[in-house]
């Protein structure tokens, strides 16, 4: 399914960094294009963190950087709580009656009619370079149209690849996907009383600290600015998450939204949903939000 093109320096870098792991698998669509715009949007999935579980762990990077953000710990994500709908929802805009997805499947999808985020940007900005990268195949199914495609088989080599690609191409729009939370989850239980699945979402914190560095390295650096949005895609209760809509521990989740020196914005006690994430991000690059995308979300305010 995936075709290797990979230029020279890029590869160069590959094998220094994945010796003691299988080489990530890695699509490369338009060869070495290098990102152009001076805002950059960077999303960071972490799978399958239940809010309350988040308020207990040690997650000093997040939690910092709420001190610059649009942030709330209480957002719908919608009935169908597994996670393709859950993750359609964000990078299409649209809730599940639009995207048409119910079940970690793809048939029936309603794609052509709602595209991702990137399909939609590069109606606009078509000189865009964007990437998604995960370990999980099916969440490099949900979008169709980025530049570069790379599934990794960890939590740990998604985050030496994103430094890489950050580094080296800049894509000026990057979606990431971190399972371990959510793996763990499932094997001993989504509770913020389980020590197993609190590490795991500590462990996501770490990686994030070391792609904060770098994106606070390269606005200082290079004048860029970045967007860090920070979410998920549902909680769970006992081990598991589907059909658990009516449960507020699995539906009603979080994101932080951090813009460079912004002053922070708790919209916790409104009502925000995960739709409104695709707006505001189009907002902050400028991209003009069409009418005929029919998109579900509202722009989020921003103190700036
Ligand atoms: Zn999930």
């Amino acid at each position: 399914m995936y075709i290797k093109r990979i230029g020279s320096v890029f590869i160069a870098l590959l094998l220094l960094t994945c010796s003691k792991t299988n080489s990530p698998i890695i699509q490369l669509k338009n060869d070495q294009k290098i990102g152009v715009n001076k805002r950059k949007v960077l999303i960071v999935g972490w799978d399958g963190v239940r809010t309350d579980a988040l308020a207990v762990a040690d997650t000093k990077t997040l939690f910092a950087l709420t001190k610059e953000a649009t942030f709330s710990w209480n957002v719908d994500r919608g009935p169908f709580t597994v996670s393709v709908p859950g993750w359609s929802t964000l990078l299409h805009g649209v809730w599940p009656e639009k995207h048409g997805l119910t079940e970690n499947a793809f048939s029936g999808n309603h794609y052509a009619d709602y595209p991702d985020l990137f399909t939609l940007a590069k109606q606009t900005r078509s000189e865009f370079v964007t990437a998604n990268l995960s370990n999980w195949d099916q969440f490099l199914d949900i979008t169709q149209n980025e530049n570069i495609s790379i599934e990794v088989d960890s939590d740990f080599q998604l985050t030496q690849q994103t430094l890489m690609l950050l580094n080296s191409q800049t894509p000026d729009l990057t979606v990431l996907h971190f399972n371990d939370p959510d793996f763990n989850g499932h094997e001993t239980g989504f509770s913020p009383d389980n020590p197993k699945y609190i590490k795991a979402i500590q462990r996501s914190d770490a990686y994030l600290t070391q792609l904060m560095e770098l994106v606070r390295y390269r606005e200082n650096r290079f004048q860029e600015e970045w967007m860090v949005i920070v979410t998920t895609d549902h909680g769970g209760c006992e081990g598991h998450h589907d059909q658990q809509e009516d449960k507020k521990e699995t539906r009603f989740i979080w994101y932080v939204i951090r813009t460079p020196n912004q002053a922070p914005l708790n919209l916790t006690a409104e009502k925000t949903n995960l739709v409104d994430i695709l707006p505001t991000l189009f907002e902050w690059l400028n991209i003009p939000i069409k009418k005929e995308w029919n998109l579900d979300g509202k722009v989020l305010k921003r103190h700036v």
